[in-house]
């Protein structure tokens, strides 16, 4: 006798109408939370709308208020869902952005072996706590390069049972995550607090993220508790 295939999902014929009705439920709910976090982006949307020069992330800058949220949720349930793997790769790096180096382009940052590292140049610059913080547990800290799949898959090939921290902004985090999980790197995440790089603004400036979840992030994973010298 022939067997019934199994389907992993089968939608029911009012599947999109409940669809519909969750959609509704959580994007009110949901901006609603935020609302104070997302309280500018209506405007920052619209004014990218009637900007019609030249640039070239109109499509990044055009993004409506919901996404935000749908890609801050994809963050955390992947944040959650990569935890346990994450825990147990041997290796993680930390890849951050150029946006959050105090001097922005007066950052003296170096060549590394992945990628551009910090130089200490500014003791109170977070990029320089984050690795300070995170050679005291045997991490190592990158700047993001523009293909973070060829950055990452670099750094796997030498380190195959690697994991890695990003430090984004909320619609870029997920979607390097993503990548990483195509390359079989379980990642977690840190968002970083405002936008601040030319995406955003005319005067780019120095971003910010948190220190104390990238500092439980790994305390949680090594096991040992970090205090600052
Ligand atoms: S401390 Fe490091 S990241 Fe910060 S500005 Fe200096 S070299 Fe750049």
């Amino acid at each position: 006798m022939k067997q019934k295939p199994t389907l992993t999902f089968r939608l029911e014929s009012d599947f999109y109408d409940r669809l519909d009705i969750f959609t509704e439920k959580f994007l009110t709910e949901g901006l609603n939370t935020f609302r104070n976090e997302f309280r500018n982006i209506d405007s920052f949307y619209s004014a990218a709308i009637n900007d019609l020069s030249s640039r070239d992330d109109h499509s990044f800058r055009r993004t409506p208020k919901a996404f935000y949220l749908v890609e801050a949720i994809y963050f955390k349930v992947f944040d959650e869902f990569n935890r346990d793997a994450f825990n147990k790769a041997k290796d993680t790096v930390i890849i951050m952005p150029q946006c959050l180096a105090l001097l922005q382009d007066k950052c003296r940052r170096k060549r590394g072996k992945y990628g551009k590292i910090c130089n200490h140049c500014t003791p109170n610059c977070q990029i320089n706590k984050i690795d300070t913080m995170a050679s005291s547990f045997g991490v190592e800290t990158y700047f993001s390069k523009r293909g973070l799949e060829k950055q990452l898959g670099k750094i796997k090939r030498i380190k195959p049972s690697l994991s890695v921290i990003g430090v984004s902004c909320i619609l870029t985090l997920a979607s390097g995550m993503r990548t990483a999980r195509e390359l079989g790197v379980p990642a977690r995440g840190v968002f970083l607090n405002f936008t601040g790089c030319d995406h955003w603004t005319d005067k780019p400036f120095a971003t910010e993220t948190s220190l104390s979840r990238l500092k439980a992030i790994l305390e949680e994973k090594y096991g040992i508790s970090y205090s600052p010298a």
